[in-house]
């Protein structure tokens, strides 16, 4: 399947932003074709003439071409890799500047809500001023989130190391759900909470992983859905898991979940709300914390998530 990926040169130039006959696919392909032809040339001409200095010649042809080919072939990589830095700090730069002020947006919106009484603005102004803070709330997590992305592209994001309930970010992020989940009908069930010990790892970059999947599980479930949360130890690991009977994913497109701004298609057309980054920030942060995240998913039936950690996090910065 590779092969095919790798020789369809349209969907290459397409992807790099480049002419075709700059891909490397195309310039591999040409590197094999000419060293072929000049081989075979090579061959006859040594046959009919009988010259070591003709071969000497084209052989040196040969080597001054797979060189400038491979020049071609390595600027083209550069290029790319500088481009791609460039992109990285640009979505790093943009997120901050973006981020302040919808900072004070949020703080306006927020102290416009708790001055004023009931009686001195309409229900419809009240209503006006809470959208206005419940959408800077978006902005705001989905800057957060490009500059995690921004953090994970250039090798930045810092990993620290202390004592972690588990169970309690669990408890904490169910709390943080209750409301929709009760508005929704969905049943919460948390099992085996108690024999877990304490993870000696990163609290925020936990949370974070634990509350993606959550949501997740409770973005892409139904009313009146069931989502049963499960952590586990195994050895030196602690095992995370969340189930729920909601959507799931189409068997196509499992190898692209952790894919930077994936969503898959059985969802875009209803659920218009996410981004793709969540699964791709959790993956970067799970291994880095020196575990690893898996998935099982039916469409229209459910989906499992699993992530392990070792309870002895290595720190890696
Ligand atoms: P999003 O912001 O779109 O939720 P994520 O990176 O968290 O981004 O998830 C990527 C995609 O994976 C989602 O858009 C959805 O198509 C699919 N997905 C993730 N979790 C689930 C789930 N529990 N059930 C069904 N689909 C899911």
């Amino acid at each position: 399947m590779w092969i095919v990926n790798d020789l369809n040169l349209k969907k290459q130039a397409r992807d790099l932003g480049v002419n075709f006959w700059q891909t490397p696919g195309f310039l591999f392909i040409m590197l094999g074709v000419i060293a072929v032809v000049i081989m075979t040339a090579t061959f006859y001409i040594s046959k009919n003439y009988d010259s070591p200095e003709l071969l000497v010649l084209a052989e040196s042809f040969v080597v001054i071409v797979i060189l400038v080919i491979g020049n071609l072939v390595i600027k083209m990589v550069e290029q790319i890799i500088k481009l791609n830095k460039m992109k990285s700090e640009f979505v790093s730069v943009a997120s901050h500047q973006l981020r302040t002020p919808l900072s004070a947006i949020r703080w306006e919106t927020e102290l416009l809500l708790s001055k004023f009484r009931k009686e001195s603005v309409s229900g419809k102004q009240r209503q006006s001023i809470e959208n206005i803070n419940t959408l800077s709330g978006k902005m705001t997590r989905l800057i957060n989130d490009l500059l995690d992305v921004a953090r994970i592209d250039q090798g930045r994001l810092i990993i620290k190391k202390m004592p972690v309930n588990v169970v309690a970010i669990i408890d904490e992020a169910l709390i943080g759900v209750s409301a929709v989940t009760k508005t929704r009908n969905i049943e919460l069930i948390f099992k085996d909470k108690k024999k877990i010990p304490l993870i000696f790892g990163d609290p925020e970059k936990l949370r974070m992983v634990i509350e993606n999947l959550l949501d997740n599980s409770i973005k892409y479930s139904t009313n009146y859905g069931k989502i049963e949360i499960k952590l586990s130890k195994k050895g030196d690991f602690v095992t995370f898991n969340i189930k729920d009977n909601g959507v799931g994913i189409p068997l196509e497109q499992h190898s692209r979940v952790f894919d930077k701004f994936f969503r898959s298609d059985n969802i875009v057309k209803y659920q218009t709300e996410g981004t793709g980054l969540g699964l791709y920030i959790a993956k970067n942060i799970v291994e880095q914390l020196g575990g690893r995240i898996w998935f099982n998913s039916v469409e229209g039936l459910g989906s499992i998530f699993n992530f392990s950690v070792p309870i002895n996090i290595k720190s890696k910065n």
